[in-house]
């Protein structure tokens, strides 16, 4: 309980809405012990006509299914019948924003043969925008991507989060926000949770397919410069690119869109305020709440 649920909160389980604190797993799932389970990161927003909309939720649920597959783990549900549930279970919880967290996850399984069924939850609590004006400071991790060779790094799969929780962990012990991941070659991969963008010469760049998790507030924002006539390129990119940048920033359906104040402690020429990151923040912003957006450039 606490911070994600209470006595009165229902979650999706199997096909029924049940209250969290009675909802139980099988400890000799295979998810548990090895960590093989595929998730969602979802969000929904309470747009500007005050209907709850789950933020590319065609999307979230295309990547769950994909997830599955690449994971060799049964997927029997639709987009519909999980987006249905989606948005029952946060009627029944009064949450309008929120975030979705949808775990498929596996049988009592404790060799590494194939199972023949699957099963799932779906969690959501209250999380409000956030869009802030706190900036991060960011450290280079030592910690690097998994290897694409080791793992299918495009699946959202619970066990390369470990990954993840080892980058952010030693961040903040060593009194920064978050990490910045490299890949196994050392090229700027992506944060522990988000996707990285910076901005050169009125330009932005952010990390080519490969050795990331392609996300979906990434395709956002490349959907969002491509309306602006913002001009952006995938590429490979060094540190020491990053750390020449006039500004950066992360995006992902819990980031959202946020700046940067440092790299390393060292921070970067432009000001958050004039980047085309906050211009995109706040095309960001007006999108997930249906609200039309005009750019006003200086
Ligand atoms: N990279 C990683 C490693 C992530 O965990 C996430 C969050 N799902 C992202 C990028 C951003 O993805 P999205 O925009 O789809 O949330």
């Amino acid at each position: 309980m606490g911070k994600y649920y209470n006595e009165n909160t229902v979650l999706y389980l199997n096909g029924e809405f049940v209250k969290a604190s009675e909802a139980k797993i099988d400890l000799y799932s295979q998810s548990l012990h090895y960590g093989y389970a595929v998730f969602e990161g979802i969000r929904s927003y309470k747009n500007v006509n005050g209907e709850t909309k789950i933020f590319k939720e065609q999307e979230h649920y295309d990547r769950l299914r994909n997830s599955a597959v690449a994971m060799n783990m049964p997927y029997p549900w639709t987009n519909e019948e999980l987006i249905a549930a989606t948005y029952e279970v946060l009627k029944r919880n009064n949450i309008q924003d929120a975030y979705v967290r949808p775990v498929v996850y596996a049988p009592a399984n404790m060799s590494f043969v194939p199972n023949e069924e699957s099963f799932i939850f779906i969690e959501v609590w209250e999380m409000l925008p956030f869009f802030g004006e706190k900036l991060l400071k960011v450290m280079t991790s030592p910690f690097q991507r998994p290897n694409p060779k080791g793992f299918k790094i495009t699946a959202k799969a619970s066990g390369h989060y470990v990954n993840s929780i080892l980058a952010s962990q030693d961040a903040k012990a060593k009194g920064y926000d978050e990490a910045l991941l490299t890949d196994m070659n050392g090229f700027v991969a992506e944060g522990t949770g988000a996707n990285v963008f910076y901005e050169k010469d009125g330009k932005l760049f952010t990390p080519a397919p490969g050795n990331i998790l392609p996300g979906i507030t990434r395709a956002t924002v490349l959907e969002l410069c491509n309306e602006l006539d913002i001009s952006v390129e995938e590429k490979q990119i060094t540190i020491e690119e990053l750390k020449e940048a006039d500004a950066v920033f992360f995006c992902g359906t819990a980031a959202e869109v946020i700046g940067w104040d440092s790299l390393d402690g060292q921070p970067f020429a432009k000001k958050w305020s004039e980047s085309l990151g906050k211009v995109i923040q706040d095309a960001y912003k007006a999108r997930v709440i249906e609200k039309e957006f005009k750019i006003e450039l200086v």
